[in-house]
């Protein structure tokens, strides 16, 4: 059943103490992708959940969004739409700032990925305090794209996240501290 996809893939995800700074508990999905079983169950249990939605693009966020996206994407016919961070992309961009801990980031969509009208879904791989979700909404819906849901494999529920997001619908598999 569903609790058992949902317990495989918590015990694949490995966490890491003081990575990449002291007091971080950094939640590691490379060893899921190791486990052929609980990785293919992650992939699974998103096309489930969005196969007759009606989403015509998934909309990733770099970097973890570009593993988990597009298998998404290619099962459910919807085009893969990658949003990066500053200066990577080569083509027109618009960009969208969030605030972080200390200062602010931005992520960047190629001008004419989606088209006004488009119903979106945006993948990453965590939430954390909901700052980069947050952006990738406003950057989709500034284009007229409707943004349907946001899905991760893991949220960290004590930083509230899910709060940044407003009223946008927020899917995820997992919950770590
Ligand atoms: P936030 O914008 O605060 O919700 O942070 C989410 C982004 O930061 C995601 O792209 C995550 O991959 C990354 N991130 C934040 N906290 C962690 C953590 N504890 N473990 C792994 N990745 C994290």
């Amino acid at each position: 059943g569903q609790d058992l996809r949902l317990a495989r893939i918590s015990s694949a995800i490995r966490v890491i103490r003081d990575f990449p700074k002291p007091g971080i508990l950094f939640q590691d999905i490379t060893t899921l992708l190791l486990d052929t079983k609980a990785f293919k169950d992650t992939i699974d249990l998103f096309v489930e959940r969005y196969k007759d939605k009606e989403i015509s693009v998934v909309a990733g966020v770099e970097a973890r969004g570009f593993i988990f996206g597009p298998p998404i994407a290619l099962a459910i016919g919807a085009k893969f739409v990658p949003l990066r961070k500053p200066k990577k992309l080569p083509g027109k961009v618009i960009s969208e700032e969030y605030s972080l801990e200390y200062g602010t980031d931005k992520i960047e969509m190629h001008v004419g990925a989606v088209e006004a009208g488009e119903r979106a879904l945006i993948i990453d791989d965590l939430i954390a305090t909901g700052g980069t979700l947050g952006a990738a909404i406003r950057l989709l819906e500034r284009v007229g794209v409707h943004v349907v849901e946001c899905a991760c494999v893991i949220e960290l529920p004590e930083l509230k996240g899910r709060e940044r997001l407003g009223e946008k619908p927020l899917f995820v598999l997992v919950s770590g501290e």
